[in-house]
C-alpha cells in the first residue's frame, strides 16, 4: 500500500475530486494562486472547527476574535514588520529572474549555517564563494542582495500618495495585540488568558510554490496567549503537547510524518525568546507547518510606547502593572489542509488485482459523512426520504444515483465518505438499509429509524 505520492498526483486528484482548482483557470490562471471547491471549502471548515473547539470553546480561558485585514499602518511600525519583515532578494542579471538568497544557498548547501539574521554581505559571499548558478537559466551573473518587504501594499480613499498607505496584513496576531486591553477590560478576563483567530493574511512572498504550501495568500490561525512573564515557559511546554495532541489524536496524522524542530538562538526572530517548529514530510520534503514562539512582551510594550495607550495588566494581588508575556502557537490552514491529504490520500489493491483510491480521513474530517445510494432509479422515493432525514439532522450527506453501485463505492472511498448507506428492493420492505463502512469495507443490515443513534456512536 502506498501512502507517499509527489506533488503532481495530489494536486491532479484534488483537482478531478472537486477540492482545489487553479484560481482563474479559464483566464490561464494566476500563479500559485487556488480556489478551493466545494470538497475543499468542506474540509477547510472542519479542519477550522475542530481548532477552534478544541483550542477555544473547550478551554476555560480563551476566548475569539475576529480583526480588520487592514489597520493603521502605525500597527507595522510598532510591530517591526515595516523595518524586519523581508526576505533578502537577489536578481538574475542573465535571465532576470529573481530569488530569495537564503534559499538559493539552502537548497545547494543544506549544512551551510545561515538564517533569518544572517546579512547580506555575507550571504552574497557565500553565493559568490560556492559559485551557485541561477537554477532558471545556469548563469553566475548576480545582482547585489536587496530587503525585500513582504507586506503587501495598498491604499485608502481616492489619492493614491504616501500619506494613504495601507498593508493587508502579514498575520492576525497583531489584531489580537492591538484589541488586549479592549478584550481584558469589557470580559472583566485574568491573566493568564488567550485570544484566538482565524483570518486571512497576505504576504508578498519572493518563491512561493510547493502547491498550497506558500501561496500569497492564506488563512492563519493563531492564538496569543497572555501570561505573568515567570509562567510563559511552562505555558510553552503545555502548548507543545496541546499540538501534539491535536495533531494525532484530533486530525490523527501519522507520527512518523510530524517532526520538532527547535530554532537556534541565532535563528530567533526579532520578537522571540523561543521557536518551536512543527514539521511536516510534505512531498517536497520536511517543511513548517505550526509556529510556536514566546513573543516575550515585545508586541504589547512596543504598542504602548508607540500609541501611548496603557497595555500593561494591574495585578490584582500585588497592585503591580506589567506586561503579560505571550505565548503564540500560530498554524496556516492550507498547509494543515496539504498535510492531511497527504497523510489519508492512500491508493490500496482490492480483489482481481483493482486498486481503489480512499481518502483515509476522521470522521470529523469528512466532507460528506454519509453517501445514499439507491441501487436503482426505481428506489428514488424511498431513498430520497432516507437522505432527507440524514440533511435534515445536519449531517453532511450526499446523495448519488449515477453508474454501478461499485463505482459509486467507488468515488465515495477517494473523497473520504465515511459511510455508504445503500437503499436496495428489500429496504421497501423490511425498512432496512445496507451499511458499508469506508475503510473496513464491511456492510451491516440496519433499520432505517436505528441510523441516527448509529451515526451518533
Ligand atoms: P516560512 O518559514 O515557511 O515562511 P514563517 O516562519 O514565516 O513560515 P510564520 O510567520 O511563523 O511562518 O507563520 C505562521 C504559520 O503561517 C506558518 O507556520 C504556516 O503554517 C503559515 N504560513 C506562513 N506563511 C505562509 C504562506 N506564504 N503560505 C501558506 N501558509 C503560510
Amino acid at each position: 500500500m502506498s501512502t507517499k505520492f509527489d506533488q503532481t498526483t495530489i494536486v491532479n486528484y484534488l483537482k478531478n475530486y472537486g477540492f482545489v482548482f487553479a484560481s482563474s483557470e479559464i483566464y490561464g490562471g494566476l500563479a500559485n494562486a487556488w480556489d478551493y471547491g466545494p470538497l475543499g471549502v468542506a474540509l477547510k471548515n472542519n479542519i477550522k472547527n475542530l481548532w477552534w473547539n478544541y483550542f477555544i470553546t473547550s478551554q476555560p480561558n480563551m476566548v475569539g476574535l475576529d480583526s480588520s485585514i487592514i489597520l493603521n499602518p502605525a500597527v507595522w511600525k510598532a510591530s517591526g514588520h515595516l523595518a524586519n519583515f523581508s526576505d533578502p532578494l537577489i536578481d538574475c542579471k542573465a535571465c532576470h529572474q529573481r530569488f530569495r538568497a537564503d534559499k538559493l544557498i539552502e537548497e545547494k548547501y543544506p549544512d551551510i549555517k545561515i538564517n533569518e539574521n544572517t546579512d547580506k554581505a555575507e550571504l552574497l559571499k557565500i553565493i559568490k564563494d560556492k559559485k551557485i548558478v541561477c537554477p532558471n537559466c545556469g548563469k553566475a551573473d548576480w545582482t547585489d542582495i536587496r530587503s525585500f518587504n513582504l507586506m503587501f501594499k495598498t491604499s485608502q480613499s481616492v489619492i493614491e500618495d504616501k500619506a494613504n498607505e495601507l498593508y493587508l496584513r502579514p498575520e492576525t496576531a497583531q489584531g489580537i495585540f492591538i484589541n488586549f486591553a479592549n478584550i481584558q477590560r469589557a470580559l472583566r478576563l485574568k491573566v493568564p488568558f488567550g485570544v484566538g483567530q482565524i483570518g486571512k493574511a497576505f504576504r508578498n512572498e519572493i518563491t512561493p510554490g510547493n502547491f498550497i504550501f506558500r501561496t500569497r495568500e492564506f488563512e492563519q490561525m493563531e492564538i496569543e496567549f497572555f501570561n505573568y512573564p515567570k509562567d510563559a515557559p511552562a505555558k510553552f511546554e503545555q502548548y507543545i503537547k496541546d499540538i501534539e495532541g491535536f495533531l494525532f489524536n484530533v486530525l490523527k496524522l501519522k507520527k512518523e510524518n510530524i517532526r520538532m524542530s527547535e530554532h537556534d538562538k541565532a535563528d530567533l526572530s526579532h520578537y522571540s525568546a523561543r521557536t518551536v517548529d512543527f514539521q511536516y514530510n510534505f512531498p517536497h520534503g520536511w517543511a513548517e507547518l505550526w509556529g510556536l514562539a514566546n513573543r516575550t512582551d515585545f508586541d504589547l510594550s512596543n504598542h504602548q510606547k508607540l500609541s501611548g495607550s496603557t497595555l500593561g495588566y494591574l495585578d490584582p494581588e500585588t497592585n503591580e502593572r506589567f506586561i503579560p508575556y505571550v505565548v503564540e502557537p500560530s498554524v496556516g490552514v492550507e498547509r494543515l489542509f496539504y498535510a492531511i491529504i497527504c497523510d489519508a490520500y492512500r491508493v490500496e489493491p482490492i480483489k482481481d488485482g483493482e486498486t481503489r483510491e480512499v481518502l483515509g480521513l476522521p470522521y470529523a474530517l469528512c466532507p460528506y459523512k454519509v453517501a445514499v445510494l439507491p441501487l436503482s432509479n426505481k428506489l428514488n422515493d424511498g431513498a430520497k426520504k432516507v437522505f432527507d432525514m440524514l440533511i435534515a439532522a445536519g449531517i453532511p450527506s450526499v446523495y448519488d444515483v449515477t453508474g454501478s453501485i461499485g463505482k459509486r463505492y467507488r468515488r465515495q472511498d477517494a473523497i473520504g465518505t465515511y459511510y455508504c448507506i445503500t437503499y436496495d428492493f428489500d429496504s421497501q420492505k423490511d425498512e432496512c438499509v445496507t451499511v458499508r463502512n469506508r475503510d473496513t469495507m464491511k456492510q451491516e443490515r440496519i433499520k432505517i429509524s436505528e441510523i441516527l443513534k448509529f451515526l451518533g456512536k
